[in-house]
């Protein structure tokens, strides 16, 4: 009798062992890890903003004109996240976050990260793939009920993403400085949007007391900031003319992205007035406190010494 019993309770454990992994199976199943639904899911889905994701795509088409790469029939995605990233998948589908778009200064730095990218996709990268962190916490919404609801919101998600090695970075970084140059934009402003990506990191890190670690488009591009310049100084430091910057047109095209998690914030462009001071600026548009005006350094990629200098710049603003 208790021998049945036992049996019996032995049936009913591998009997909900193998249900529970039927269903896990489908769940696998419904969203392949690296297909498109994947990263929607993983990111946020798409930003749904018709003028940046148009402005997106003719960036990118112009670049992947310059390295010939018409039969590949490329997509470009923007993904509505904070988190800093681009990659792709199946060398056909290129995502970049509203996050990292904003972070850009001009459309130099764009092109740097779009060009990088594609040269993954030229030279027929197949990327490894991991757990890494990324910057943002995804469906947490300003109406989810939590203990320490700032803390959750901003928490790093850990998922899996493509990975490249170091030779396959120098590789698209190799092809990419030539596609730019064909098209007048320079390698340095793809190393300038790399910096700016640190310093926000660290910003974020020192915010929300984030441990040491990689997050977003270092995970997913490890080169160094040694490893770009060695490049930079190789192949395109001895150029002569002049290269296209585009920041009045590409500060055009950003005005009134969302900014961060949640959906109140947006940045808005705006110009300083005639002779205002960097005090006088920031008191207007309520950047008082230290640590935003430290955000708003990083998103200008500014010095206050070049405060006067630029006609135009990027601010937070409360979205009504
Ligand atoms: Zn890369």
């Amino acid at each position: 009798m208790l021998v049945t019993k036992k049996l019996k309770l032995i049936f009913i454990f591998f009997l909900s062992s193998f249900l529970l992994s039927c269903q896990n199976n489908s769940k696998l199943e419904q969203i392949e890890f690296g297909s498109h639904e994947y990263f929607l899911n993983e990111f946020g889905g798409i930003y749904e903003n018709s003028i940046l994701q148009n402005y997106i795509t003719s960036i990118g088409k112009l670049i992947s004109n310059s390295m010939q790469l018409n039969e590949h029939d490329l997509n470009f995605y923007v993904l509505n996240s904070p988190s800093l990233n681009i990659f792709s998948a199946n060398k056909k589908n290129i995502y970049i976050t509203r996050g990292i778009i904003i972070l850009c200064n001009n459309e130099s730095e764009l092109a740097g990260l779009l060009a990088h990218q594609l040269g993954h996709v030229k030279a027929n990268h197949d990327p490894t793939h991991k757990k890494s962190y990324i910057s943002w916490n995804k469906g947490i919404s300003k109406y989810t009920e939590t203990k320490n609801k700032e803390d959750s919101i901003n928490a790093p998600l850990k998922i899996r993403l493509p990975y490249y090695n170091h030779f396959q970075e120098n590789e698209a970084n190799k092809i990419s400085i030539d596609a730019l140059n064909k098209i007048s934009f320079s390698f340095n402003d793809y190393m300038e949007i790399n910096k700016s990506v640190k310093k926000l990191l660290k910003y974020k890190s020192s915010l929300y007391s984030w441990k040491n670690m990689k997050y977003d488009v270092e995970n997913v591009h490890p080169s160094s900031m040694k490893d770009l310049k060695k490049l930079f100084n190789k192949f395109e430091g001895k150029r002569q003319k002049n290269p296209i910057k585009g920041r009045y047109y590409f500060l055009k095209k950003i005005d009134g992205t969302i900014f961060g998690n949640l959906n109140e914030n947006k940045i808005v462009v705006k110009s300083p007035k005639k002779n205002e001071s960097f005090n006088d600026f920031t008191l207007r548009n309520g950047i008082t406190k230290k640590k935003s005006k430290e955000l708003f350094m990083i998103l200008n990629g500014l010095t206050q010494k070049e405060f006067t200098s630029k006609k135009k710049l990027k601010i937070i603003e409360e979205k009504n």
